[in-house]
């Protein structure tokens, strides 16, 4: 019988969107609860392993998390492995771009209080995004390494489940993996790193020749966060394994090719202002439904979820409000309490938006009829309010419009729409598929897609694309 705790805070956060996540904007989940979370708890591989629920807090991406929040988790992890007894492991479940106000490495400053609770060397094996960072006080804690292979991020589960497995093969084996790492000094947004395109589809689809080399026991390639101003952001590889030379090599191995290719990472869908956006899908030949992405704001990524930029613009184009247009959302509880209550079909006029990141042009006066009112599982209380052919939707809760079922719930079936403007990056799989066409409009917010308009002080320099004349060092850590 093997003893295995699992606990972790899963959030990505920003710190450059005016939000602050709070413990409430968390779903946290201990005992049977927590592990019913994973349903390879009674797979074959993970017969004879007894699992000690610590506790899980996720969190949507948003601002960074207030240190109360963070620091009574870390506690209560602290508290409950101390109380464990004997532990041959751990599984770190969680993001790896946790922003806490006032901490540089969340997740290292973690593992380290794990670390100094837990009794002899269990093993550390880490679940996380490929989006995370990995410092090297992360990487110097755990044992096992590995994040999501796919974005959109398809294999999450997979992940978790291939964390476990690889730890509990290697607590059976009774040999502690060799582990290798290499920095790769690169700040890319998500929307150029979608592994449906190259490069980035190319350079995952390296991994799974390398994973199956004698002596390897995984290969992960992380793109690393962008919107968080911190030494560690930047991109990591780390190959672990039963033989040191093999790590060593495939870990030098993949972070030349993801170095290699820092000049083909691209947008993944054509890009613009969002008025270049407004012309492009009003034009003759564009294909309906034309999605526009409010890519600044993403609440996805971590941004506010209430700047009110592209609805400006979408409101100040007469073509826009002469067709069937989707505006997907704002959080505004204070404007869905004002109208919710009134009878369908209402003419209202409510301020919305601009409460949180009140960048220009701040809140925005809707003056429209009262299209629908529901409640959604992630948004809260939602209403609909039209606009001449625009409908703008508005939720008590920060939430993406990134399933059909949420839409839908709102009245509205997107194939018959002209124009869907959601706050998103690139799109989630059922947009992406319903989509006739697609830009992404890179609007002013937290989660700025352009890079070199936000105001970084503490990445280490040099890094692309802040600094492009410079040979990256690789140099490759092992232990
Ligand atoms: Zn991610």
């Amino acid at each position: 019988m093997v003893r295995i705790a699992i606990g972790g805070i899963h959030i990505e956060s920003s710190t450059f969107s005016p939000h602050l996540s709070s413990a409430d904007d968390f779903e946290v989940t201990r005992g049977d609860r927590l592990l019913s979370r994973y349903d390879w708890l009674t797979a074959p591989w993970a017969a004879d392993v007894e699992w000690v629920p610590l506790v899980h807090a996720r969190a949507l991406p948003g601002g960074a998390v207030v240190p109360s929040a963070y620091e009574a988790w870390e506690a209560e992890i602290a508290e409950k492995l101390a109380a464990a007894g004997p532990l041959d492991g751990m599984l770190l479940d969680f993001h790896g771009a946790m922003s806490v106000v006032g901490r540089d490495d969340a997740e290292g400053d973690l593992v380290t209080a794990i670390r100094s609770v837990l009794t002899g060397t269990p093993l550390i094996s880490a679940a996380m995004d490929l989006h995370g960072n990995v410092s090297r006080v992360l990487f110097d804690a755990c044992d096992l390494m590995t994040c999501y292979r796919t974005a959109p991020h398809v294999d999450v589960w997979e992940t978790r489940e291939r964390a476990a497995r690889n730890l509990v093969d290697a607590l059976r084996s009774g040999e502690r993996p060799h582990k290798a790492l290499v920095h790769v000094p690169i700040l890319l947004p998500g929307e150029q790193t979608s592994t449906r395109d190259e490069p980035a589809r190319g350079l995952y689809a390296r991994i799974p020749s390398i994973e199956s080399r004698e002596g390897i026991i995984d290969a992960a390639i992380w793109i690393g966060f962008a919107w968080a101003d911190q030494p560690r952001c930047q991109g990591a590889v780390v190959v672990t394994g039963t033989s040191k030379d093999e790590v060593a090599a495939a870990a030098s191995e993949l972070g030349g090719h993801f170095w290699a290719a820092r000049d083909e990472f691209t947008f993944v869908a054509p890009t613009g202002t969002m008025d270049e956006c407004l012309a492009a899908a009003l034009s003759e030949t564009a294909k309906r439904p034309f999605f526009i992405s409010d890519s600044g704001d993403n609440p996805g990524a971590g941004g506010a979820d209430d700047t009110t930029y592209a609805l400006w613009r979408m409101l100040a184009h007469p073509g826009v409000l002469q067709r069937r247009a989707v505006f997907a959302s704002l959080v505004d509880p204070a404007a869905v309490a004002e109208i919710a209550g009134l009878p369908i079909g209402s003419p209202v006029s409510v301020a919305a938006g601009g409460r949180i990141d009140g960048r220009d042009p701040g809140p925005v006066r809707l003056d429209g009829i009262l299209e629908a009112v529901a409640d959604d599982p992630d948004g809260g209380r939602c209403v609909s309010v039209r606009v001449g052919g625009l409908s703008v939707f508005l939720t008590s809760r920060r939430m993406q419009y990134r399933l059909l079922s949420s839409y839908r719930n709102l009245g509205v079936d997107v194939s018959e729409a002209d124009i869907v403007t959601v706050k998103i990056g690139y799109l989630e799989p059922e947009l992406f598929e319903a989509a006739g066409d697609w830009q992404m409009a890179l609007t002013p917010g937290g989660v700025d897609q352009h890079l070199a308009r936000l105001p970084y002080e503490h990445v280490v320099r040099p890094v692309f694309p802040l600094d492009r004349d410079f040979t990256a060092d690789l140099t490759v850590v092992i232990a």
